[in-house]
């Protein structure tokens, strides 16, 4: 029997759309996405001949319509999870993905630990204050930078600025205090630049 199934497999020189039949039959037997091992337990082309045909298992299963991973998100599928998850469940949602509910509960539980009281993610506010202040440091204009807040947690754009590692622990290690944006020009700038007065801005 075993050796049947390996003549077989010499004989035959399976094509891509062979190769896609085969794995479409196969994930109807088994009721989900096969996985590369379990192809030897079925006659027909060996999990090698399907990757030497689509150079990646991944490629094969994508030419046959079907998800390589089911533990994990693609992209797009984040905010499919969000734009839907009022009017749909989570089952509802895995299904549609076509990935497991436990991915979704994840993503939730993930998306509700980040976002702050107001709804919005971190994530959201921080692209925002990149566009509003610049990807540049705003006191010594080096384009390695974080998103500081000179109020803590604070949504308001007025309570952030752009600062460069070196400018921002200036301000975490309170060598200079600042209380507004106004101080960043009045305070830190001029410390700044005394302690940088040999580099040229
Ligand atoms: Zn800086």
């Amino acid at each position: 029997m075993a050796n049947l199934t390996k003549d077989k497999r010499f004989k035959k020189d399976y094509s891509k759309r062979d190769i896609i039949d085969y794995l479409k039959g196969i994930e109807k037997i088994l009721g989900r996405v096969p996985s590369s091992r379990e192809l030897k337990n079925f006659p027909g082309p060996a999990p090698s001949t399907v990757t030497r045909r689509f150079r990646l298992w991944s490629n094969a299963l994508k030419e046959a319509g079907m998800r390589p991973q089911t533990h994990q998100l693609l992209t797009g599928e984040r905010s499919f999870i969000r734009m839907n998850w009022r009017e749909m469940t989570d089952k509802e949602i895995a299904n549609k993905l076509g990935v497991t509910e436990v991915v979704i509960k994840y993503y939730r539980m993930n998306y509700n630990l980040w976002k702050n009281r107001k709804g919005t993610s971190k994530s959201t506010y921080r692209k925002r204050a990149f566009k509003l202040y610049g990807e540049k440091c705003e006191i010594c204009g080096i384009e390695i930078c974080e998103w500081h807040h000179i109020k803590p947690k604070s949504i308001d754009p007025k309570d952030w600025c752009i600062l460069c590692p070196l400018c921002h622990a200036v301000v975490t290690k309170k060598l200079i205090i600042i209380n507004n944006r106004e101080d960043l020009k009045s305070k830190l700038m001029p410390f700044i630049k005394e302690a940088y007065k040999a580099i040229d801005f």
